[in-house]
């Protein structure tokens, strides 16, 4: 069996076992973009609550977020923590995304996802993986995210090698999988469910997992 029918096959497992993700829980690209800042670093129950704060405020989107004070934008994202260093990457890229694309999300769709990519690591805070949500869960581009949780699938069924990099592991899937942001969008998903509840980082429960059959 290649890579690729090996990536397909854990795929399905996963698919069959824990069921559709239903990635990312957010009701416009604005929502997306900002809750991609605000999921770094804490759990998904923390970014609804800051999510929330902001939307009641009417702060929850691009525009907003450039013309409102970076202390007023802190304190409504509070609960997501490190609210300080957040606040000032949110005000950084809704100020980029002010300045060329005027926070259009049309404007934004018409550029390649290459040119959009550079565009968004040059902004200060903004790194790969969040880079990289943004493309597939905001803009349904075909970039493959990594994180945390799938290098350690990865090494741990003998996928790459264990000093990989982010774009190494971005290839090993977007090079051996169709370029799908459907498939791509559910895959990272279910590979963070896996990761949760039984590739943990101490003590992984290999014994019930759905992928202990491409153990070797
Ligand atoms: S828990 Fe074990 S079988 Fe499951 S993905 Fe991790 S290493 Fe593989």
């Amino acid at each position: 069996m290649n890579i690729g029918q090996r990536l397909l096959k854990i795929y399905k497992r996963l698919l069959d076992y824990f069921g559709t993700q239903n990635w990312w829980p957010g009701e416009t690209e604005e929502e997306i973009i900002i809750g991609a800042i605000l999921t770094q670093n804490t759990n998904w129950r923390n970014v609804e609550k800051a999510i929330s704060n902001l939307k009641n405020n009417g702060v929850l989107s691009i525009r907003e977020i450039d013309k409102t004070d970076i202390s007023t934008i802190a304190e409504l994202i509070k609960p997501s923590g490190y609210f300080n260093q957040k606040a000032k990457k949110l005000k950084k890229l809704s100020s980029f995304l002010m300045e060329h694309y005027d926070g259009d999300m049309d404007k934004l769709k018409s550029v390649s996802t290459e040119r959009l990519r550079s565009e968004l690591l040059s902004i200060n805070g903004i790194g790969a993986e969040t880079a990289d949500s943004i493309l597939l869960y905001a803009l349904e581009r075909p970039v493959f995210v990594v994180d945390a949780y799938s290098f350690r699938l990865a090494i741990r069924h003998n996928l790459i090698w264990e000093d990989a990099t982010y774009e190494e592991l971005q290839e090993l899937f977007t090079q051996n999988l169709p370029r799908d942001s459907s498939l791509y969008n559910e895959y990272h998903a279910l590979i963070v469910q896996l990761g949760k509840s039984f590739c943990k980082r101490k003590n992984p429960i290999c014994s019930s997992c759905p992928l202990n059959f491409d153990l070797h």
